[in-house]
C-alpha cells in the first residue's frame, strides 16, 4: 500500500514510521528499502485485502497520475460489510484498477460485481506475446479502423490477438503495451502502437469486438473530469455501418 493511517492521517511511507492498515486496522510497517519501492507492508505476511497486489514502478506511476485524496480509496459492500481498497476512486465515484499481475476470470468477475462503475488499465508489457499478438492484428487488418471518430477499430472472429483473460469483461479495459522503459531502449525505438492506450469495449458479440484508442493525456484529463462514459448505442451503429459499407466495398472487388 502507499498509504497507512498515522494519527488518522493518510499517510506515505518513511523509513521508521508506524500506522494502521485503513482496512483492518491492523499495524502496518513502512517499507524502503533499496529496490522496492516505498509501501506499507502487514506485520504478519497475509495481507487482509485478498485482491491485493505488490505494486510495481507501473503500478505506482498511475497511481500518482491521481489526486492523493482520490488514491487507495476504502470501498465497503453495504450488504456483505466486504471491504477492499480501489486504486482510484474519482468524485464521480467511478473506480480505476491497475492491473500488473495474472488475475483469474473469477477474481476479474468479482471485482467487477464489486465496484459495477470502473475500468480496468492493464499492464500490457507482463506477457511479451501480447504485445507481439497484438501488433500481428493490424499487420493482417485483423484490427482495422471502423471510425474516425474517437476512434474506433474492430476486431472479427479471431480474438486470440488479445490477452484472453480480459475478452468477457463487462466494464472498458484499457492495455498499456509501452509500460516501463526497458534501461537499453530508446524512446525512439518504440513502437507507434504503444503509445495510445487500446480500450477494448464490453459487448460486441460473438463475432466482434470493438475497441477504442485513446491518447495518454486525454485519458488521464477524461477521469479526472470524472469518468468516461461510453454512448455504447452510437458506438454499435456506427460499427455496424462500418462493417455494411466493408462488405459492400468486398463484393464489388476492393478491398
Ligand atoms: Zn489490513
Amino acid at each position: 500500500m502507499k498509504f497507512a493511517l498515522v494519527d488518522n492521517k493518510k499517510k506515505e511511507a518513511e523509513k521508521g514510521l508506524k500506522g494502521l492498515c485503513p482496512i483492518c486496522q491492523q499495524p502496518v510497517i513502512a517499507k524502503c528499502g533499496k529496490y522496492k519501492i516505498n509501501h506499507w507492508a502487514h506485520k504478519s505476511l497475509k495481507h487482509c485485502d485478498s485482491w491485493w497486489e505488490n505494486e510495481t514502478e507501473w503500478h505506482r506511476q498511475w497511481k500518482n497520475t491521481f489526486p492523493v485524496e482520490w488514491q487507495e480509496i476504502v470501498a465497503i459492500d453495504e450488504n456483505s460489510g466486504e471491504k477492499h481498497i480501489a486504486d482510484i476512486k474519482t468524485n464521480g465515484d467511478m473506480v480505476v484498477e491497475f492491473q500488473h499481475s495474472n488475475i483469474s476470470e473469477e477474481e476479474r468477475i468479482s471485482r467487477e460485481n464489486f465496484y459495477r462503475n470502473m475500468i480496468w488499465i492493464v499492464d500490457g508489457t507482463r506477457r511479451k506475446r501480447d504485445f507481439s499478438h497484438f501488433k500481428e492484428a493490424f499487420l493482417y487488418n485483423s484490427i482495422w479502423l471502423a471510425s474516425q471518430n474517437d476512434p474506433l477499430y474492430v476486431l472479427e472472429t479471431d480474438f486470440s490477438y488479445l490477452p484472453k483473460e480480459w475478452l468477457n469483461s463487462r466494464v472498458p479495459v484499457l492495455f498499456d503495451f509501452k509500460g516501463l522503459l526497458d534501461k537499453n531502449e530508446k524512446e525512439y525505438d518504440r513502437d507507434s502502437l504503444r503509445e495510445p492506450l487500446w480500450c477494448l469495449l464490453p459487448g460486441g458479440g460473438n463475432n466482434i469486438k470493438v475497441l477504442c484508442k485513446f491518447n495518454r493525456k486525454t485519458l488521464v484529463e477524461l477521469i479526472q473530469g470524472g469518468g468516461i462514459i461510453f454512448n455504447y448505442d452510437v458506438i454499435n451503429n456506427t460499427i455496424n455501418q462500418a462493417i455494411q459499407y466493408r462488405n459492400l466495398r468486398r463484393r464489388y472487388g476492393y478491398y
